[in-house]
């Protein structure tokens, strides 16, 4: 094994990330090393890079939440894991294991959490260093590419849908058909729901159609509110917003049924006008979801271990990055890019 391994790092916000040879990680007691195959591009790497949100990373930092690799080295101690296991490295790190939110499986709003690609390095690397209780297991005939954008796209958009409470044989409407949204249309349909896919893209809505939305709206044309409310007769019985545009997010209030709920998981830095009487005088919740547990992760990867989703993935080598971030930041990536570490 050699000692040192590519990755491509972010030394200043809003600058080009650096492809740098580095020493490849020793895991301390507890951690694990993992020898990455693949890793996708989330548009949160974006925002990362740019240091978009509140709490920013602390520079230089290696950005990448869906790392999948084999087992490669235990540190002292482990035995949740073993070599050779194939896992994934999400968004959620780490979290205390005994705080209130872990207590009842809400351990991404732990106060302890350790994000990946964040507050801890990430998998745009040739190796990743993981804590083993938080690794996402991955089913065996799961292919890791494929397997890469379920492990934040996946299970964000999965457990979004879950938070809107839409019951089969309702409406639920998609803004955004991107990473999180075109695997958010294949599990709204495998869950029973109809969906309403709204994107400003047309490629992305005739994409959204391909999966099986039974419409869509073009945001950019007309008036999106009312062709949502006129084609769910009355808005979604859940909305998704995944759109990472402040617009997105004031219209997908007005795209809520009465008694319906608007769950946000994008995250464009900025807040939103909320119309308080509309909210109020039509018993709107709104109400934001932030990746999910260790047990929606397990669900999400069943969905697609049993053929109900599967990602639609463009590969890349590691040293495309910031061209990859450019087509990101305009809209030119059709559905996920995935970070293919055979590739060079
Ligand atoms: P993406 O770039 O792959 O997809 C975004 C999609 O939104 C694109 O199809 C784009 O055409 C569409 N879009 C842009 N403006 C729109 C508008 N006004 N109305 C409707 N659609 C519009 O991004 P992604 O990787 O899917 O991530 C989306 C957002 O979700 C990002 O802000 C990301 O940080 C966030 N995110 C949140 C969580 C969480 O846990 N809450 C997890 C992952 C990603
Ligand atoms: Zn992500
Ligand atoms: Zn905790």
């Amino acid at each position: 094994m050699s000692r040192t391994m590519h990755a491509a790092v972010v030394e200043k916000f809003r600058e080009p990330l650096v492809l740098k040879e580095l020493p490849i990680p020793t895991p301390a007691a507890g951690q694990i090393l993992v020898k990455t195959e693949a890793c996708g591009v989330c548009h949160t790497d974006l925002h990362a890079a740019r240091g978009d949100w509140p709490l920013k990373p602390t520079l230089p930092f290696t950005p990448g939440h869906e790392g999948i690799g084999i087992v490669a080295a235990l540190g002292a101690g482990v035995t949740a894991v073993k070599e050779g296991d194939r896992v994934g490295v999400p968004w959620l790190f780490s979290a205390c294991g005994h705080c209130e939110y872990c207590l009842a499986a809400r351990e991404p709003v732990c106060p302890s959490a350790q994000f990946g690609g964040y507050t801890v390095n990430g998998g745009f690397a040739e190796y990743i260093i993981a804590d083993p209780s938080y690794v996402a297991h991955i089913p065996a005939h799961l292919e890791p590419h494929a397997a890469a954008p379920l492990i934040c796209a996946g299970i964000t958009s999965y457990k979004g849908i879950k938070e809107t409470q839409a019951r089969p044989g309702e409406w639920i409407v998609i803004s955004g058909i991107g990473g999180l949204g075109h695997l958010g249309v294949q599990y709204a349909i495998a869950m029973g729901l109809q969906v309403c896919a709204v994107d400003v893209d047309e490629g992305k809505l005739a994409h959204a159609k391909r999966l099986g939305a039974s419409a869509t709206v073009n945001a950019k044309t007309g008036d999106p509110i009312t062709a949502v409310q006129k084609i769910t007769g009355g808005g979604g019985h859940g909305v998704l917003i995944t759109a990472p545009s402040l617009g997105a997010f004031k219209q997908g209030v007005g795209m809520t049924r009465k008694w319906g709920t608007c769950v946000l998981v994008g995250l464009p830095p900025g807040d939103f006008p909320t119309p308080l009487f509309d909210v109020v005088a039509n018993c709107i919740s709104i109400r934001g979801s932030f990746v999910g547990s260790r047990g929606d992760m397990a669900e999400a990867l069943a969905f697609a271990a049993g053929g109900k989703v599967k990602a639609d993935i463009e590969l890349q080598p590691l040293s495309a990055i910031n061209a990859v971030f450019e087509r990101l930041e305009h809209g030119d990536v059709p559905s996920r890019v995935v970070l293919d570490f055979a590739k060079h």
